[in-house]
């Protein structure tokens, strides 16, 4: 007796089949998605990218195929159709996955090359954080551990200053490295989750961190017991005292959808000002790692959105609690001239 020959397509290894087999295809994580809200197009929504990765693996279209170039670079990261999809499906895992095939070596954007190559030296990220006066060296009861970010500790070295003087009793090890964020999101995915364990190992008990997006991927490898973001642990553990102004806040992606902390930040507002909900809180700034220097143009029509907002709302104070989206933010006001501030929340507890 013959047996039936299998004539379906063998496959790549590239993407986890688990993950991939979870999309039911329902599409309801359409309409969550800023990219096909740009352009109605199929291909630029969730479910039109899981077809084109699915289509990648069974080989049914080349690795070089410019449509999986553009859509994989086109896609924001930003997770907001996880939070919608019946199936569950782990979208902002898939990405990472494919990214690490699509942006391998010398396929990455050369813009992001520069920016790895900093953050896997520790011994320059200590020097741009000595510089910078980010926050100093402390020993204390090793229970908590501030994370210091990499580029966080060059550009706003002020919100580590803050989160240290706000808990005396918070250790900084200015020795530490990367989480490996920036990697897993621009195709080194292993580097990134070896870059997160050596941290875990490094810093001791519980890890504060300050940055939405870091904290989210440290969650996801080295568990989410060891990580809280720094608006969580301030809605515990500080002072709140009502001030004359109206505030607004940007959402972080990874953290509102990967770890969902979304609730802590507002409440924190809530208690602390005038709390302005704007309508698109929610969603991307555009600064999406590094998408703001790999898609300049779609990254400004997002921002361009999110600026007209905030003018709308006449607020005195815009808070961010990732520092990507916090120099998103303060380009656009700057640029449009506004009188509205964009304030990291840690800065603004600190009441700066
Ligand atoms: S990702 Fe989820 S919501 Fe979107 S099509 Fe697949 S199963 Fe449906
Ligand atoms: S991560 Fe964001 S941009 Fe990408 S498919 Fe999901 S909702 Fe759309």
């Amino acid at each position: 007796m013959s047996e039936k020959a299998d004539t379906r397509p063998a496959t790549r290894g590239v993407l986890s089949k688990d993950l991939l087999d979870a999309c039911i295809s329902c599409g309801f994580c359409l309409p969550a998605c800023p990219t096909y809200a740009m352009t109605g197009q199929e291909q630029s929504s969730p479910r039109g990218r899981i077809t084109l990765m699915r289509l990648l693996e069974t080989g049914e279209l080349a690795p070089d195929d410019p449509t999986l170039a553009e859509e994989s670079s086109f896609c924001l990261g930003c997770r907001a159709c996880e939070t919608v999809c019946p199936a569950g499906v782990q979208y902002g895992h898939l990405l990472e996955e494919w990214r690490d095939e699509q942006w391998r070596g010398m396929k990455r954007p050369w813009i992001v090359r520069p920016l790895l190559t900093v953050a896997n030296r520790t011994w320059v990220l200590r020097i741009l954080g000595s510089v910078r006066r980010s926050a100093r060296k402390r020993k204390t009861d090793g229970q908590r551990t501030l994370m210091l970010g990499c580029f966080e500790r060059a550009l706003f070295p002020s919100v580590s200053r803050s989160l240290a003087a706000l808990d005396p009793t918070i250790s900084v090890d200015p020795n530490q490295g990367c989480c490996g964020a920036l990697h897993a999101h621009n195709g080194e995915l292993e580097k990134g989750r070896e870059l997160a364990r050596e941290l875990g190992d490094r810093l001791a008990g519980t890890i504060i961190t300050t940055s939405g997006g870091c904290a989210a991927h440290l969650a996801d490898v080295i568990g989410r017991e060891r990580v809280v973001e720094a608006s969580e642990w301030l809605l515990e553990n500080s002072e709140t005292e009502k001030r004359p102004l109206r505030v607004g806040l940007q959402d972080s992606c990874h953290l509102r959808n990967g770890l969902g902390v979304w609730k802590e930040p507002r409440e924190l507002l809530g208690r602390t000002a005038a709390y302005v909900e704007l309508p698109s809180s929610g969603s991307c700034c555009g600064a999406a790692g590094t998408y703001a220097l790999v898609r300049k143009k779609e990254s400004k029509a997002i921002l361009a959105k999110k600026i007209a907002e905030i003018e709308a709302a006449d607020l005195d104070l815009v808070i961010a609690v990732n520092p990507g989206c916090l120099r998103q933010l303060q380009t656009g006001l700057r640029k449009s001239k506004s009188r509205t501030k964009a304030v990291h929340i840690v800065d603004y507890m600190r009441g700066r």
